[in-house]
């Protein structure tokens, strides 16, 4: 029996078998979030490292929140395309400071004791053990979005509320400042994910703030001024921007907030 052999276009009517240009289709770029999402893309939605836990989720953090305020854009273009804005130079000298009142705070937690820093100006003892993390999944959304957040300590009265603390190193008095309005959204957050993780809260959150004071006798050791603000948290103001992030993340590439000039810098440098 013949075998039969594949018919092409160019063995029927004779002559070479041409060759085929194969043409795919570049895939284009899904313009909205959403978009992306559902055709899981290159432009798919990244995770956050620090608290995916292998899930595929886009974490949202306070901070990540008022960079948004600060600019949609870049906002935007980091929670797409995982492009941060580079961050310069910068001193690191806060985070070292961040990390030893953390150490001595902890020498204190299992004696229910204050640090003598604090002792006489708040009240409760430090959570023991302490929980540092906390995470809110967002309903919704197809389960994709979820705000995390991350305490520097955490107050427990006895009727077993819990007063979220953060502390601030400051480099001018912070008696003669006016209170950063970030930072009240901070103390929201973390009351809010407290509340959604069965902690009840005092409705109430301090900052401590580290200033360097003058010294005479630095030598023997530096002088630190202790200066804390109580606030009064409102973990309702947190869900309305947390739905404004989702919105504008599913949108549209948003423009670039007025206050950096840096994308008008890039236009008008671009031409050179
Ligand atoms: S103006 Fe441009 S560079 Fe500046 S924050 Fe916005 S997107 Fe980023």
């Amino acid at each position: 029996m013949a075998r039969r052999t594949p018919t092409t276009q160019a063995s029927l009517f004779g002559g070479d078998t041409p060759k085929v240009k194969r043409v795919t289709k570049k895939p284009s770029k899904p313009s909205t979030f959403r978009e992306a999402f559902a055709s899981r893309s290159a432009y798919a939605p990244r995770t956050t490292n620090s608290a995916n836990r292998g899930e595929k989720r886009v974490w949202f953090s306070a901070t990540a929140m008022e960079s948004m305020n600060r600019c949609p854009r870049c906002f935007w273009i980091e929670k797409h395309e995982g492009i941060r804005q580079p961050e310069g130079i910068v001193s690191r000298l806060a985070n070292r400071f961040d990390g030893v009142i953390k150490q001595y705070f902890d020498l204190y937690r299992a004696s229910g004791e204050l640090p003598p820093m604090v002792a006489g100006q708040l009240e409760g003892s430090l959570q023991y053990p302490f929980q540092e993390k906390y995470w809110y999944r967002v309903p919704g959304h197809d389960n994709r979005y979820g705000f995390y957040g991350k305490l520097d300590e955490c107050l427990v009265s006895k009727d077993g509320k819990y007063t979220p603390v953060d502390h601030k190193t400051a480099s001018s008095d912070p008696k003669t400042r006016d209170l950063i309005p970030a930072y009240q959204f901070q103390l929201d957050s973390y009351a809010f994910l407290l509340e959604k993780n069965a902690h009840p809260t005092t409705g109430i959150g301090h900052l401590i703030y580290f200033f360097p004071g003058h010294g005479e006798k630095l030598h023997e050791g530096f002088p630190m001024e202790i200066t804390i603000k109580t606030l009064n948290t409102d973990p309702g103001r947190v869900m309305p921007r947390l739905e404004a992030a989702i919105k504008l993340l599913e949108g549209p590439l948003p423009q670039p907030g007025k206050e950096c000039p840096f994308c008008a810098y890039v236009d008008r440098v671009k031409k050179f």
